[in-house]
């Protein structure tokens, strides 16, 4: 069965104005969706980051793919990192094939009729916890009007404000009671850590049994890291990124007893051993969009375990598609004991799959059983989802620029604190 076609479609959907060290999320968040069209008429779905330059990308490998075998995906990887060439860095080679090996192992599945699961070695589980992942966020976007559709100027959105730390326990506690979400996870380096710091307590008193997390984004120096960590000590399970590189991380880690995990420092195989050399963190949060696709983070689960480090999921906004893959892999994944990340919630009111969002439900999303990745594409939605995209003209994910309209003088510059 041979690869026939790539349709590759840009997209936006709806995004709420969550805020983060960079800015705050604008109103339209974008991906690419990938279909694989084989010979059999089978079409295998990928989902991938959106932003002009893996869009170029992906659209630069397809012609070379054409004709090839849906199962090589060995020599599939190797004819896209020829085709990018030497001058693409490896990142962005493997961040490129990581939606056509989702795509290829989704028309591998429907072809066997097994899910994906199966084809990566079978799950150990049949469902994936996921973490309730907790934003600082305005009330609603200042200008909605400009992309067509969302509460007027002025109006909360569905979520409301979240600004201080009783803002984030009622966003909390509608995320438990909606989802039943078992594990909670705060995006900071938006506040001063003080801010910061109040809220894990408040988080703390408020849902006494969940693990708590805190992800700073690398907004704080290494003295200011450890001296949060000293005040946050038994209350998280762990603190992501609370600075920037290993060797900050590394000196961070030798001064707390709260475990460090990041998605900043390691964000490839090249970047383990010296982070172990280092001892700079205890859990790796892995991501098959940036890694090069789910047998590559099923492969650092075995090293993680090899080395004693947890595995942890890490995510950005993103549709169905890649929910399904995201809760395959870490079905297969033994190591992978961490609720991941995901911003479903989020965004799932706008998702392009068949029968509306996948239900999480007790924290949790089932594994599908279905052939492939177990979700079909809404065909009408993508159009709409792809006309939101053509609407914004192209594009970038432009946080920075989108808070500036607010907050002219805002400097994403890190470490802030
Ligand atoms: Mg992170």
């Amino acid at each position: 069965v041979v690869i026939q076609d790539l349709v590759i479609t840009p997209v936006a959907f709806h995004d709420p104005p969550l805020l983060n060290v960079w800015g705050t999320h604008e109103p339209l968040a974008l991906r690419v969706i990938v279909q694989l069209v084989t010979d059999d008429g089978v079409v295998g779905l990928g989902e991938a980051p959106g932003g002009s330059a893996l869009l170029a990308r992906l659209l630069a490998v397809r012609e070379h793919l054409v004709g090839m075998d849906v199962f090589a995906l060995g020599r599939i990887e190797s004819v896209v990192h020829h085709a990018l060439g030497p001058h693409t860095g490896l990142g962005d080679r493997l961040a490129t094939f990581a939606p056509i090996e989702v795509a290829c192992l989704d028309a591998q599945g429907r072809l066997l009729d097994r899910p994906v699961s199966d084809l990566l070695g079978g799950a150990v589980r049949e469902r994936v916890d996921f973490a309730a992942y907790l934003f600082y966020k305005w009330s609603h976007h200042p200008d909605p009007g400009a992309t067509g559709s969302g509460p007027s100027d002025g109006e909360p959105d569905a979520w409301g404000a979240a600004l201080d730390p009783d803002g984030i326990v009622a966003q909390a506690r509608l995320l438990v009671d909606r989802y039943g979400f078992g594990s909670l996870k705060l995006k900071g380096g938006v506040y001063a850590p003080d801010i910061e710091i109040d809220t894990i307590a408040a988080l703390r008193d408020a849902f006494p049994d969940h693990p708590l997390r805190l992800d700073p984004n690398g907004a704080w120096t290494v003295e200011t890291s450890i001296d949060a960590a000293r005040r946050l000590s038994g209350t998280l399970e762990y603190l992501e990124d609370p600075t920037l590189g290993i060797e900050g991380m590394s000196a961070v880690a030798a001064a707390t007893d709260i475990p460090l995990a990041t998605n900043m420092c390691v964000v490839g195989f090249d970047d383990l051993p010296a982070a172990v050399r280092q001892d700079a963190v205890a859990i790796v949060l892995g991501d098959h969009h940036a890694w090069g696709g789910m047998r590559r983070v099923v492969e650092l689960g075995r090293l993680c375990r090899t080395w004693n480090l947890g595995l942890s999921m890490h995510s950005n906004s993103h549709l169905g598609i890649s929910l399904a893959a995201m809760t395959h892999l870490a079905a297969v994944t033994p190591t992978l004991d961490y609720a991941c990340d995901t911003h479903y919630p989020w965004n799932s009111g706008d998702d392009i799959i068949v029968g509306g969002p996948l239900p999480i439900e007790g924290g949790s999303v089932a594994v599908p059983t279905g052939a492939g990745l177990g979700v079909e594409l809404d065909e009408e939605r993508l159009h709409v989802l792809h006309e939101q995209y053509l609407s914004l003209g192209g594009g970038e994910r432009d946080d920075t620029g989108y808070r500036r309209r607010i907050e002219p003088g805002f400097d994403p510059a890190v470490p802030r604190w």
